[in-house]
């Protein structure tokens, strides 16, 4: 019996076989073979693209109706390049006329392909060789009888161990119903750690060597509260941990009786409670939650696995469906945050190569400098807005120029849509996401222009305490309750409520119990979040009173001391 030590990024208990997700491949073989094995060397080859084939059908067979259009489009791609003669056939002609063995001839190819792709000058292009990398190295596996360890394989209950999961990689296990999550890379606030926790499963980051230590299918326990996985466990262990997520499921229960109850405090101060999703499909855990509408819908993933960018009816429709499946309840959609850690597969956003992406053209920057990718999703953001109370909500802002700019093109958005007489509303609320140390500290200078602030903790976090926010060697220092951030917090409510418009948090903070009695006592009044912690929040607010947390909040603010800070905060919650 082992136990591994991690950051435990979403809470529960999970016991279950592990699925070690394994991309690397072992050393590639390279010998010559006799004139007489050639054939036999192409045979192997041919098997190998023919098992390759069968495996991407499978998947594509077994994706479920829930699943994104998207995974089946990334999974179409692959197959088509397998069909390509450069993958089909240029292998082969290697084989014949070096006579090496098939594995070499694919290397050869893969590495020639690769800098064949790197020259490329269109950015979308040169992207495409991720694909073309993908479906050579599961030829690759074919051939070197490895078990295919990949998404396919893997079966509801199980627990997946990888050295580290993309946003795109959660999207597709989202619907395996895996049971918890172990990487060995990864921050709390990394998109993948969010997606684990909207997935309302057990999840640790940063479990190094987790991959090393972790046998395929060996039996692992994932208590993701205290970030420990314990490997192997004998039954003594087994049977305390189960007694454990008895008494959670329990917990659970309870807290589901508060789903049609009023976030209200003790002393009658109303707090609403919005869900975050990321695709039309997690709607169905957000109105089970009790959300009271969509705090943020973070519509990037509409972009992920797959070829190209939607059109803007395809955005349209899944915005009209979260609409109106939300009948009379605000749907938040911000406008596209792709860049930095949210890169996708197909998108054209993925190519700009910076040195330091999260300083770089991501979100409202990367719009602003490509309007053929923004202004289609302003159409089908406005167009949506006749079908229910949508809400436009910009993120990253550091600018006022930047909002202006925005403005104006919401402004000839509505301008160019009246005159082809297609219905949206006029008078759509636009938001801003207090993200950046800047907007915080000046945040009365987007005030008077927007409806409604959102504080992102994520990146203000990232932001203010200069730690990237999926660098696991920094993760030490991400603290919700350094005092730059809580004055940070403080100020762009004070502002907000100077400007009479409403402030929400929308970051990880929002959703996590620990800081709830905190967040109302600043002066929060509405907190978004993944619909897993969404009761557990309610219950706390319904317990407190706000006069007093306020008073306590003040005295947090004053303190110059992280320790004295925890400790008020801890006092809190007892
Ligand atoms: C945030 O930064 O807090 C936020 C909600 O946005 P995202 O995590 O998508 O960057
Ligand atoms: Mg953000």
């Amino acid at each position: 019996m082992l136990a591994l030590h991690g950051t435990g990024v979403s809470d529960g208990i999970s016991v279950g076989k592990a699925f070690v997700l394994q991309r690397e491949l072992p050393e590639v073989p390279e010998y010559t073979v006799a004139r007489h094995q050639v054939d036999g060397e192409i045979a192997r080859l041919a098997q190998a693209v023919e098992a390759a084939r069968a495996q991407l059908l499978a998947i594509r067979e077994h994706i479920p109706a829930s699943a994104p259009r998207e995974v089946a489009s990334f999974l179409d791609a692959h197959l088509l390049i397998l069909d390509d003669p450069m993958i089909s056939q240029a292998p082969v002609d290697t084989i014949r006329r070096r006579r090496l063995n098939a594995e070499w001839a694919l290397k050869i190819q893969r590495e020639s392909l690769g800098a064949m792709f790197e020259k490329m000058e269109d950015p979308y292009l040169r992207n495409k060789k991720t694909d073309v990398v993908q479906v050579v190295d599961r030829i690759l596996r074919n051939l070197m009888l490895r078990a295919h360890e990949d998404h396919e394989r893997m079966s509801a209950g199980e627990i997946v161990v990888a050295n580290d999961l993309t946003p795109a990689d959660a999207v597709m296990l989202k619907h395996h119903r895996v049971r918890a999550f172990v990487t060995n890379l990864g921050g709390p606030i990394s998109h993948t750690a969010i997606l684990a926790r909207s997935l309302g499963i057990p999840a640790i980051v940063s479990v190094h060597s987790a991959t090393h230590y972790i046998r395929h299918g060996e039996e692992l326990i994932v208590d993701g509260k205290r970030g420990v996985v314990i490997v192997g466990p004998d039954r003594r262990i087994v049977a305390e941990y189960r007694r454990l997520k008895t008494g959670i499921a329990r917990l659970r229960r309870e807290l589901d009786r508060l789903r049609t109850r009023l976030a209200v405090t003790r002393d009658g101060r109303r707090i609403r409670l919005f869900a975050n999703i990321e695709l039309p499909a997690d709607v169905r855990a957000a109105t089970h939650a009790g959300a009271e509408g969509i705090g943020l819908y973070r519509t990037e993933f509409l972009y992920m696995n797959r070829d190209g960018q939607p059109s803007e009816e395809e955005q349209f429709r899944a915005y009209v469906k979260v609409a109106k499946a939300l009948t009379g309840k605000p749907v938040t959609i911000r406008t596209l945050d792709l860049g930095a850690d949210k890169q996708v597969d197909g998108g054209r956003a993925a190519a700009a190569i910076a040195v330091n992406p999260a300083l770089g053209l991501r979100a409202v920057r990367l719009c602003l400098h490509d309007t053929a990718l923004f202004r289609p999703q302003l159409r089908a953001i406005l167009r949506a807005s006749a079908y229910g109370q949508v809400r436009l909500m910009i993120p990253m802002l550091s600018a006022q120029d930047e909002l202006f700019r925005v403005l104006e093109l919401i402004e000839e958005t509505k301008r160019d849509l009246k005159r082809e007489r297609v219905r949206f509303n006029p008078r759509i609320p636009i938001g801003g996401m207090i993200e950046v140390p800047a907007a915080a500290i000046a945040a009365d200078m987007f005030a008077p222009y927007l409806d409604f602030f959102s504080i992102g903790t994520n990146d203000l976090i990232q932001y203010t305490l200069a730690i990237d926010r999926v660098d696991d060697a920094v993760n030490y220092l991400y603290d919700p309750l350094h005092p730059a951030v809580l004055r940070l917090i403080a100020l762009t409510i004070k502002a907000g409520k100077a400007a009479r418009i409403p402030v929400a948090m929308c970051g990880e903070m929002a959703g996590d119990p620990r800081y709830t009695r905190l967040l109302v006592g600043l002066g929060l009044s509405e907190f978004s979040m993944h619909p897993a912690t969404l009761l557990a929040v309610k219950r706390i607010v319904r317990e407190s009173s706000s006069k007093r947390l306020a008073q306590t909040a003040n005295r947090i603010l004053k303190r110059r001391d992280t320790r004295a800070v925890h400790a008020l905060v801890d006092e809190l919650n007892r």
